[in-house]
């Protein structure tokens, strides 16, 4: 075998996965068996973190490779995801812009800009990440609407980041907004959206 199944590892650096790996304490996506040292996958380049190259391991039991993948740079670039992520959820259920910022700890103002960031991309995000879902997971099943472009798009990140989890296996602590915004490079709020900049290849590539 060449690859092997990428196997994310979320809010880790390179030398946390080297020690997690070393003395065993990464398991395999399945199930059963642990994963140890295998070489290393080709070096690659992925925006806006520079060149990886990402460790190769083994599952003892499957014998299947996986590539592990540190995304904690992707993270740090977008530290905010996991709170406008949260904003953008509130919203989506209806609350304004007000309520959101007491509740998050924000000021409104900020709140409201991400508010307006996303509402402004809402149709490219959902276009996106619908897509992505369909990538992901061919039988995704339905995305039941949500009653507005706004919540409908949050909906779509949502089952995008949940078919991720299922088909990547991610290691590690990671809510759909870390994984949307490391999917996105961080672009989820860009003006332009994240059309052109969601890129899957270093996720869905990273075994070839
Ligand atoms: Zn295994």
């Amino acid at each position: 075998m060449h690859g092997g199944a990428p196997v994310v590892m979320v809010g880790t650096d390179q030398a946390e996965v080297e020690r997690r790996l070393r003395c065993g304490a990464l398991a395999c996506p399945c199930g059963v068996g642990r994963l140890a040292p295998w070489g290393h996958a080709r070096r690659r380049r992925v925006r806006g973190l520079g060149v990886l190259r990402p460790r190769r391991a083994r599952c003892s039991a499957c014998l299947v490779t996986h590539v592990l993948l540190a995304v904690s740079g992707l993270l740090r670039r977008a530290d905010a995801a996991e709170v406008i992520g949260a904003a953008l959820t509130l919203k989506a259920s209806g609350l304004g812009h007000r309520p959101i910022a007491a509740r998050l700890g924000r000021a409104g103002s900020t709140v409201r800009g991400w508010l307006r960031a996303f509402a402004g991309a809402a149709e490219r995000v959902r276009a996106v990440f619908t897509g992505l879902l369909a990538e992901l997971d061919p039988m995704p099943g339905p995305v039941p609407p949500a009653g507005s472009m706004f919540a409908d798009a949050v909906a779509a990140v949502g089952a995008a980041a949940g078919a991720a989890r299922r088909r990547l296996g991610v290691v590690g602590a990671v809510s759909a907004w870390q994984l949307a915004s490391a999917v996105t490079a961080g672009r989820l709020l860009a003006p332009a959206g994240p059309a052109g900049w969601v890129n899957t290849s270093w996720l869905l590539g990273a075994g070839r």
